[in-house]
């Protein structure tokens, strides 16, 4: 009985762990320049970076080769990417104003994280989610 209270309440302070990811202000601000370019069209990138225990640091965007671009829809064929291990996840702009990420986004999700942003694309704007939908905290280099 004790082991198993034991073995219970240490799964759920694992589960409590939650991860976020970190922008710094030149990577927000190439962020919401792209979104509002591609607006009312959806605007994708691939983000480059690296993982640290629960902590997602980006380091770079990348414009993917042959994407595609509509009001719902924006994607890019992941066979045309070269393999590099510093992609880590996908960044794409949502016209409307909810940054959830759609069944679409999950079914097609790509690396550790998908990040998304919505109209009318200011950095409190910036959601980030892993494979299963869960929200991560972004950190976005402002004082929101
Ligand atoms: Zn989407």
């Amino acid at each position: 009985m004790v082991i198993i209270t034991v073995f219970s309440k240490r799964k759920k302070e694992l589960s409590e762990v939650k991860r976020k990811v970190v922008l710094i202000k030149h990577i927000t601000d190439s962020i919401i320049t792209y979104a509002k370019s591609w607006h009312p069209n959806e605007g994708i990138l691939i983000v480059q970076g690296k993982k640290d225990k629960h902590v997602i640091n980006v380091t770079g965007l990348i414009i993917p080769p042959f994407s595609t671009h509509g009001p719902y829809y924006s994607g890019f064929p992941v066979y045309e990417l070269p393999f590099d291990l510093s992609y880590i996840g996908t960044i794409h702009s949502h016209p409307s104003g909810s940054n959830k990420p759609s069944l679409e986004d999950l079914n097609h999700f790509f690396g550790l994280v998908s990040i998304i942003i919505c109209f009318p694309y200011e950095a409190q704007d910036i959601g980030a989610y892993d494979r299963n939908g869960n929200r991560m905290d972004v950190e976005t280099g402002y004082y929101l």
